[in-house]
């Protein structure tokens, strides 16, 4: 499993599974929302600082394998200082670079998650946080479930 782990994640993933960023609860969050993906057991909840359409802060907590943990890390570091809109945008590219594995324009450091495209079974790992942050800014603080999402 290790072997594996190491063929298969960059090590950009492996530092971001390590020592996640913005780790933390938020003091001042106006906005959360869980992410939950059962096939997997991960559990990632996002919480938002959101000053009208700016994301002024981010962070995450809860438990997740290596590439949620690492997406959600990598998510928070991409969002903090972005526009809503900049983050809807960014959901939609990196559902179809996660899915597909073709980086259509500049991704920056996301761009490593096109290798995740080999292992169908570990898309819902890598969208998760994804799906969680786009939960959060609509205002929606219900549990969102990879389950009931089309990837
Ligand atoms: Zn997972």
């Amino acid at each position: 499993m290790f072997e594996d782990f190491r063929d298969f994640y960059n090590q950009m993933i492996v530092d971001h599974s390590l020592k996640p960023r913005n780790f933390r609860l938020l003091e001042g969050a106006n906005h959360s929302a869980q992410g939950h993906n059962p096939i997997c057991g991960d559990n990632i909840v996002l919480y938002l600082n959101l000053e009208g359409d700016l994301i002024k802060d981010i962070s995450f907590t809860g438990s997740g394998c290596a590439l949620s943990t690492a997406s959600a890390s990598m998510l928070t570091e991409f969002a903090k200082g972005k526009t809503k809109a900049e983050v809807e945008k960014m959901f939609s590219r990196m559902r179809e670079l996660i899915t597909t594995g073709i980086v259509n324009g500049d991704f920056g450091k996301l761009s490593v998650f096109s290798a995740v495209h080999k292992r169908p079974e570990r898309v819902k790992c890598a969208i998760l946080p994804w799906h969680a942050v786009m939960a959060a800014l609509k205002g929606d603080a219900k549990p969102v479930s990879t389950e009931n999402e089309q990837t």
